[in-house]
């Protein structure tokens, strides 16, 4: 029998884990519920929503979330950075990281190269064996015991090429796979167009290329309204008319969901001033519709959008997205419904 301080100690310890187990849970569900990496960041910020239900940083987490709307990394970043957390990013082992995609799809492709060079060989192989087998039966007549070990050399060759085909045609399927994934993870699923990441590949290249470029950042006003009113499906659906939009009317430029209502462009080989023209035209397109109901056919109201444009160059390192985003919010000050543009 062990002493009962020891039991004791034993059961306070238990008593700890089933206290720390529903927050433990509750902290796994909040994260997967929303879509978020358990990073250390993330995590101590849904530690903070479930520990600390009156803390500023579960009131920010709450107005974000009320109605049933997803807390995007963006909105997760930018309330770590306010209340000074520690920084939350994605490591490059996430499940639908491209990077982890690129590499699994690198030793995919040298896997299936293989496979083709054993198929080949054991093909021509053989040919060579059932060339010899005639070659023998000539000389020996059928008869022979070699005759037959050599038939029986052909029939397992012929097995092991086919064996080997199956094995390339599934590694042929695994490689179109991951190609899917890889496209998906540069996909934003509810609008369908691309995503942050694909946009900051995308501007990696341009800079690469030295190409000249704008960048403008698109923000639905007052869209909290939209949800907060018809809901969040009518919110999404608005969402998905707005990318619409803006993908129709921006002359090819690559158009990108960055997160919530934000929308970014990359205007290629145009400046700031040249790009401002393109999505002026975009806005008013937008603020002239008259959208309704799907429901009831009532009238949505006007939707807008403000927006900010900075130059990105060449020898820029980073992309200016700070700079658009301040734009952006001179516009929202200055009412809404307007485009900056960065004058150089
Ligand atoms: P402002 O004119 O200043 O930009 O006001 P706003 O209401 O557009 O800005 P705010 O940042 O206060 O609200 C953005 C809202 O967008 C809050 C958030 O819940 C909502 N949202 C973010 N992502 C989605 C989404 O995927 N679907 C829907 N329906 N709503 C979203
Ligand atoms: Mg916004
Ligand atoms: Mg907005």
């Amino acid at each position: 029998m062990k002493p009962w301080s020891s039991r004791r100690e034993k059961m306070t310890a238990k008593l700890g884990q089933l206290e720390a187990e529903p927050i433990y849970m509750k902290i796994g569900a909040f994260l997967a519920e929303h879509g978020l990496w358990p990073s250390p960041g993330n995590y101590t910020l849904a530690y903070q929503v479930f520990a600390d239900p009156a803390s500023s940083v579960a009131e920010a987490v709450k107005t974000i979330t009320a109605d049933g709307i997803r807390l995007s990394q963006r909105d997760a970043d930018r309330i770590i950075a306010e209340h000074g957390m520690p920084a939350a990013t994605a490591p490059a082992t996430a499940g639908t990281d491209p990077v982890m995609i690129g590499e699994a799809t690198r030793q995919m492709e040298e896997f299936a190269a293989i496979i083709e060079t054993s198929r080949a060989a054991t093909q021509s192989y053989g040919r060579d064996l059932a060339a010899g087998a005639a070659e023998l039966e000539e000389a020996l007549g059928s008869a022979s015991s070699l005759i037959e070990i050599t038939r029986s050399m052909i029939a397992r060759t012929k097995s092991a090429e086919q064996q080997l085909t199956a094995v390339r045609n599934e590694a042929d399927g695994l490689k179109a796979k991951l190609a899917e994934a890889g496209q998906e993870a540069r996909r934003d699923p509810l609008t369908g167009l691309p995503n942050r990441r694909a946009f900051e590949e995308h501007y990696a290249e341009l800079q690469r290329e030295g190409a000249i470029v704008s960048v403008a950042i698109c923000d639905v006003d007052h869209f909290k309204r939209i949800n907060d009113q018809y809901g969040h499906g009518v919110g999404d659906r608005m969402l998905r008319a707005v990318a619409e939009l803006l993908d129709a009317n921006c002359n090819g430029h690559f158009v990108a969901r960055l997160g919530g209502e934000e929308f970014v462009v990359l205007f290629r080989g145009l400046t700031a001033a040249q790009s401002a023209e393109i999505l002026d035209d975009a806005r008013e397109r937008l603020a002239a519709k008259h959208f309704k109901l799907r429901e009831s056919d009532a009238p949505l109201g006007k939707v807008t959008f403000s927006a900010g444009i900075a130059c990105g160059t060449s020898r820029a390192e980073e992309v200016p997205l700070a700079r658009a985003d301040a734009l952006l919010y001179e516009a929202k000050n200055g009412g809404r419904n307007e485009v900056r543009v960065e004058r150089i």
